[in-house]
């Protein structure tokens, strides 16, 4: 987002802010990431500051990984808690949605939104497309590396960045460093490394942050790690795209926890000829569906085309209500269309 188009819409969001104690819930997608718990507590940081009474709220648990950060024992999980987060959401004022764009990715928290809901909503995002007409006001930016580095810049201009104190820290850089495969991915800019220097100011500790986040896995994500690379992932179209499917049965036997498999749709990537690859995670109501690319595949465009799904040029995801074999066999189909198509 240029600098300009930032400055109008901080006006518009002083004014939503202005006037008194507001209730405000901040809320972020289902299967909440790194950048999505990091920018909704270091969001909610910036509000209290200026006086507001703020939630946070996730429609289901966020993975054991992120479990130590701090405040993250106030986030109310509306799977666990529905009653207090329709409650929440009832009583707001305004609601914030961060690193997602549509609401309908709140699974069942949507609809009580759209139905209920009188609140003013405001969108802080980075994900392609967003339907503007649900905003009244967005900040949308798919060229930012996460929604934590696009917080961390309408902090700069609503309150300044005084207002992150060690752990809103903590929460920006957890959410930067898991959003950009630490440092890996596109939309490194010299901001974004000023940035982080300047939370580095603040007292984080970069290497305990990176182990807290990666180190914290189970003997059993380990193992299934292992049992994907060696048997699940199959290369089709020249080796030009993997797969992996994992179906319910599979995950038992590794005592599959939530976020486990996490990261695994990434590992096929490392071979040189992959230029795109998939992950089909089966679960109790649909196969979800997880894609990534090198350069100038565009996941997006074929997850909302052939999965009702959507995300970034390089990662995104969709759904299956089919069958894993059938899923696949609809994928292979797919593939082979889409990048005949564009002439990959
Ligand atoms: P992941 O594979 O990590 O679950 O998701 C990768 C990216 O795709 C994320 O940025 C996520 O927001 C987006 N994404 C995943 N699933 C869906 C979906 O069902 N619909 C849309 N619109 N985006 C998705
Ligand atoms: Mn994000």
């Amino acid at each position: 987002m240029k600098m300009n188009a930032l400055d109008a819409k901080i006006g518009q969001l002083k004014e939503y802010l202005s006037s008194g104690e507001k209730r405000i819930a901040v809320l972020t997608h289902t299967n909440p990431d790194g950048d999505a718990i990091g920018s909704s507590l270091a969001w909610a940081a910036v509000l209290r500051s200026m006086g507001h009474t703020v939630n946070c709220l996730v429609p289901n648990r966020y993975p054991n990984f992120l479990a130590w950060m701090p405040d993250i024992a106030d986030v109310i999980i509306a799977k666990e808690a529905n009653e207090k987060a329709e409650r929440v959401v009832d009583e707001a004022d305004i609601i914030f949605c961060l690193d997602f764009n549509r609401i309908d990715r709140l699974e069942n928290l949507s609809t009580h939104i759209v139905n209920n809901s009188k609140a003013v909503r405001i969108l802080i995002d980075h994900h392609l497309d967003p339907p503007l007409e649900e905003y009244a006001l967005a900040f949308s930016d798919h060229t930012s590396c996460s929604t934590s580095y696009l917080v961390y810049r309408i902090a700069e201009r609503l309150t300044g960045v005084e207002v992150f104190d060690r752990e809103a820290a903590e929460a920006l850089y957890v959410g930067i460093m898991t959003d950009t495969g630490n440092f890996s991915f596109s939309y490194l800019t010299p901001g974004l490394f000023r940035a982080v220097a300047d939370l580095i100011e603040k007292g984080i500790d970069v290497p305990s942050i990176n182990s807290r986040v990666y180190n914290a896995y189970s003997e059993g994500r380990m193992r299934l790690l292992g049992y994907v690379l060696l048997q699940k992932m199959q290369l089709i179209e020249n080796n030009r795209i993997a797969y992996i499917g994992l179906q319910e049965h599979e995950l038992r036997r590794f005592d599959f926890q939530i976020g486990d498999s996490e990261g695994f749709v990434n590992y096929p990537l490392s071979v040189t000829s992959v230029q795109m690859s998939a992950m089909f995670l089966e679960t109790r109501k649909f196969i979800r569906i997880s894609f990534r690319s090198k350069g100038n595949v565009d996941v997006s465009e074929f997850a909302a085309r052939y999965f009702g799904g959507g995300g970034h040029k390089n990662a995104s995801g969709g759904k299956s209500f089919e069958p894993m074999d059938k899923t696949i066999e609809n994928f292979k189909k797919a593939v082979a269309e889409y990048f005949k198509e564009k002439q990959l």
